[in-house]
């Protein structure tokens, strides 16, 4: 299957040649190299052919059947259908589908609920909160008074009592659960009796773990958040965005939040993406993915251990995992520059209660192509090799080469 159409046609490689000679070097990198940044996937080439699909065009200020423009027929009924199909996939009241991004999804999130100044309360950066969980460099952090959770040092698990303790002595307008760290499923009940107990709304950013959510691999914030942020992107598979689920009571507030007053006309093309992706995440198939993702990550997880890495909170729930390389002889820093060279792409990110860097990894983008469990464990060997210095990167470099070889995310 044709990765888009317009590469296959060639016209772009006709009419730019500069242009098409950085894009086709992108698609050799990512079927070349192991993608385990945990927020990325592989779309489908159906995701791809309406993200490249003149509906672009249009603008289409407003919601279905109140646009501020004329010829929005097409739009509404991509729309309509993106939100019909995100209600019925996630069981929610309400979905606004048009969040350029999970960050403007948590703008929005704010902007339906709060007022600048009010206190929120957050998992605290160190410990795996989000650049809009009140990062100073942050409209978040500038806007709103943020109290910041952690977790247990021993055991990397969100400490439930300071939670519970801090909203009790903060009396914070909103609690934020989520992160771009956490290995472990949340217990959104917990959240819910804590944000009751002080008369909070509840927020749940759930960008990471929403595709397993879809996938009914993982618990489903829904239920008993007011809000709950996400991204379209990440496991979920679907075009780079954003999209906010909430009860019929909240559906005015959110939807005035997201437009007018945190963003213009919508992003026509992927919201119609968006709409194949929900529709993609309801099938069977996907259920069995989103099981294979996690049981993928988990003996990734307790490869690397065996490996030496200490594995935060000891394994994982989901498709994260943070890890510390030092006990190899090596910081996250250089842990990552040394899998790069050898085609091993992944993050670095905060490590709880220590200064050092640790790395962070996911198993969304691998499982898309289709590697199970043995190719995880010959992952996390290869891995260990790397970082004890056993292995020369440029060698590593041919073995991965050949591994992602047999597991092409776009068919040619
Ligand atoms: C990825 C992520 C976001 C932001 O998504 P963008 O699309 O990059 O803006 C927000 N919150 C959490 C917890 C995330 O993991």
């Amino acid at each position: 299957m044709p990765v888009t159409p317009a590469l296959e046609a060639d016209v772009l490689r006709r009419q730019d040649p500069d242009v098409a000679d950085i894009l086709s070097g992108e698609l050799a990198r990512q079927s070349t190299s192991l993608q385990l940044i945990a927020a990325e996937n592989f779309t489908s080439p159906a995701v791809l052919a309406a993200l490249g699909h003149p509906l672009a065009n249009k603008y289409a200020e407003g919601y279905p059947g109140a646009r501020y423009h004329g010829g929005c027929e097409y739009a509404d009924a991509a729309e309509r259908l993106a939100v019909e199909r995100a209600r019925s996939l996630f069981g929610a009241e309400h979905a606004n589908v048009q969040p350029h991004s999970g960050s403007a999804a948590v703008l929005a999130a704010y902007a339906a609920l709060l007022r600048p100044g009010d206190t929120v309360l957050a998992l605290g950066l160190p410990y795996g909160g989000h650049l809009t969980h009140g990062s100073p460099a942050n409209f978040s952090g500038r806007w709103f008074d943020f109290v910041g959770y952690g977790v247990d040092a021993e055991t990397g698990l969100i400490d439930h009592d300071q939670v519970r303790t801090l909203a009790r002595v903060h009396r914070p307008k909103a609690i934020v659960c989520g992160s771009i760290a956490y290995p472990r499923h949340l217990d959104y009940a917990f959240f819910r009796s804590v944000a009751d107990d002080v008369g909070a709304y509840l927020i749940a950013d759930a960008a990471h773990p929403i595709g397993l959510v879809a996938g009914k691999a993982a618990p489903s914030p829904v239920p008993y958040a007011d809000v709950v942020c996400a991204t379209t992107h990440k496991v979920l598979r679907g075009p780079r965005g954003g999209m906010i689920l909430c009860g019929a009571e909240l559906a005015g507030r959110v939807d005035r939040a997201v437009f007018p007053f945190t963003q213009g006309g919508a992003q026509m093309h992927t919201i119609a993406a968006k709409a194949v992706a929900f529709a993609e995440a309801a099938t069977p198939a996907f259920a069995a993915y989103a099981r294979q993702v996690v049981a993928n990550a988990r003996v990734l997880a307790a490869q690397l251990a065996v490996e030496g890495l200490r594995v935060t909170t000891g394994g994982t729930d989901t498709h994260l995992i943070t890890a510390d390389p030092a006990p190899l002889g090596v910081d996250g820093r250089a842990a990552r520059a040394r899998l790069a060279a050898a085609g091993i792409v992944l993050d670095c990110c905060a490590l709880p209660h220590t200064r050092a860097r640790g790395l962070r990894l996911g198993t969304a983008a691998v499982t898309t192509q289709g590697m199970t469990q043995e190719e995880m464990q010959w992952i996390a060997v290869l891995l260990g090799k790397l970082l004890r210095g056993d292995l020369d990167p440029a060698r590593a470099r041919t073995e991965v080469r050949e591994l992602v070889a047999a597991f092409p995310p776009y068919a040619r």
